[in-house]
């Protein structure tokens, strides 16, 4: 059998271009012909040390040049490949260990889990790996295999680790390059973290695939990217919202070089309005993207043409993904980028995957063009006076005001209607803004009921590692004074 997989890449684009950069990090660089050798000496002493097919390969560190030649190495062996989130705490991070059971723990120095008699290779371990000659057995990878488990969010519970297939991510990087231009020539930069499923799969496969350079950055810097997109002629990098709004606030920003940028893809939650209208201002079209782990993760995409004009808006579905909404309004989705499940999760599989398609857990309307807005997440809703209220929208009316950085609502018991609405607000440095203006902002928009009764100013929200408020723990930042 030909081996189509993911690990197969480095060597198949080797042919087409093998002195041209795959990789660079801030000290080394290597070219596809180099990958792909050092990619096959990895997989023989992933070997060597006893990883075979099916088995995990776990990776805790930041993004480097190292985490994608674990990915093809464990690939070529037919291993899957488990990258975690390294701002999880050492708790939850041996809850995912013990979860996905992984053969061999490559980790950075300064991560090292206690021992538990798991093999465990530092990063450094990993790469001399590929000092020793070697040739790894020759494995025929099945598309249909796992590739992948990444774990999801966690934003509504407990991380789920959803596995992905070879073939998922290959459609994935299909749809992507369905929808936007990506050139062998192009320079991107990959600073979203490699343990979601937007960091592997917005720019930097699709990029990989067709023969580009991929700049990992061990972490996201405002200062440092926009100087690396002026020097480095940067073309695209992924995002999530916080770090778009977080560039436009930095003091570079108005002097800052973004002529090379053709677009930013960014996605996970929406962005604030203005933060959108700033980066088309300045001539930097800034994509959403719906997606999910379990997508791989692209569901929708914003198009090229129009995404200025609908600047909230994800757009529509993916070249070869399907949707549907649902009676109850939720959101469905279909196609060969759709995960086959959850890792040892049987009873959650069935719940979220049905023939076929999966069951978003997201409210998604469709406007006349088929472009979608979102509406928020079906058990993030509240009730107050025997209407639903689905704090998406409140969230994204305040988010209209420009001295809001980021806000969250949040229903709260009231003796009366049973819930209202509990806003909490992180006004921008010189903002002036106060409840009563919020409070009027948010009336003539919307219905009564659903303007928060309570308002709250913070300096800051919990999130997650891909920039989502934690709403578990929106409730330990409301005084006890109030409801
Ligand atoms: P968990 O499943 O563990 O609760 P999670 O749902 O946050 O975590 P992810 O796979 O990281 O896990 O995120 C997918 C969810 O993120 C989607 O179901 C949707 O609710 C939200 N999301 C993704 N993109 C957008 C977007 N552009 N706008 C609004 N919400 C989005």
């Amino acid at each position: 059998m030909i081996d189509l997989g993911l690990g197969s890449w480095p060597a198949r684009r080797a042919r087409i271009s093998p002195h041209a950069i795959a990789l660079r990090e801030a000290d080394r660089e290597v070219s596809y012909a180099e990958l792909a050798a050092r990619v096959d000496r990895l997989a023989a002493g992933l070997a060597e040390l006893g990883v075979r097919a099916g088995d995990r390969v776990a990776y805790l560190g930041p993004n480097a040049i190292a985490t994608f030649e674990a990915l093809f190495a464990a690939g070529r062996l037919g291993a899957v490949f488990v990258p975690l989130n390294t701002r999880l705490a050492p708790p939850e991070i041996f809850a995912q260990l013990a979860d996905c059971t992984p053969a061999v723990l490559i980790h950075a120095p300064e991560l090292r889990p206690p021992d538990d008699g798991r093999a465990m290779l530092t990063v450094e371990e990993f790469s001399a790996l590929a000092d020793t000659p070697g040739d790894p057995p020759d494995e025929d990878v099945d598309l249909a295999q796992a590739a992948v488990i990444l774990y999801t969010s966690g934003t509504t519970g407990r991380p789920k680790g959803v596995v992905l297939t070879h073939n998922n991510l290959t459609f994935n990087t299909i749809n992507q390059l369905a929808h936007v231009d990506v050139l062998s020539t192009d320079v991107v930069l990959c600073t979203a973290p490699l343990f979601h499923a937007a960091g592997l799969g917005q720019v930097s496969l699709p990029t990989l695939f067709k023969g580009g350079t991929v700049v990992v950055a061990p972490r996201f810097d405002p200062g440092w990217l926009l100087e690396a997109v002026a020097e480095q002629r940067i073309r695209a990098f992924s995002a999530v919202p916080t770090m778009l709004q977080m560039l436009c606030e930095h003091p570079d920003w108005p002097a800052a070089d973004l002529s090379s940028l053709r677009y930013v893809i960014y996605g996970g939650s929406p962005v604030v309005e203005w933060v959108a209208r700033a980066w088309h201002a300045r001539g930097v079209p800034i994509l959403q993207g719906y997606g999910m782990t379990e997508a791989a993760p692209g569901a929708l995409l914003a198009p090229l043409s129009g995404a200025a004009d609908k600047p909230t808006s994800p757009g529509v579905p993916h070249f070869f993904t399907d949707i549907e909404i649902g009676q109850d309004g939720q959101l469905l989705v279909r196609g060969p980028n759709l995960s086959p499940g959850y890792w040892r999760r049987p009873r959650e599989t069935a719940e979220a995957f049905h023939r076929g398609w999966f069951r978003s857990g997201d409210l998604v309307r469709l406007d006349d063009d088929g472009w979608a807005t979102v509406l928020g997440r079906m058990t993030d809703m509240y009730i107050s006076g025997g209407e639903n209220v689905y704090p998406a929208e409140v969230e994204a009316a305040l988010a209209e005001l420009p001295g809001v950085a980021a806000c969250a609502v949040v229903g709260v018991p009231h003796a009366r209607w049973g819930e209202v609405g509990f806003a909490l607000v992180v006004p921008r440095p010189d903002a002036d803004l106060d409840e009563a203006a919020i409070s009027e902002h948010l009336v003539a928009r919307m219905a009564r009921y659903k303007v928060p009764r309570y308002i709250r100013f913070v300096e800051d929200l919990p999130r997650t590692a891909s920039g989502k408020v934690r709403k578990s723990e929106l409730p330990a930042l409301i005084p006890e004074e109030n409801p």
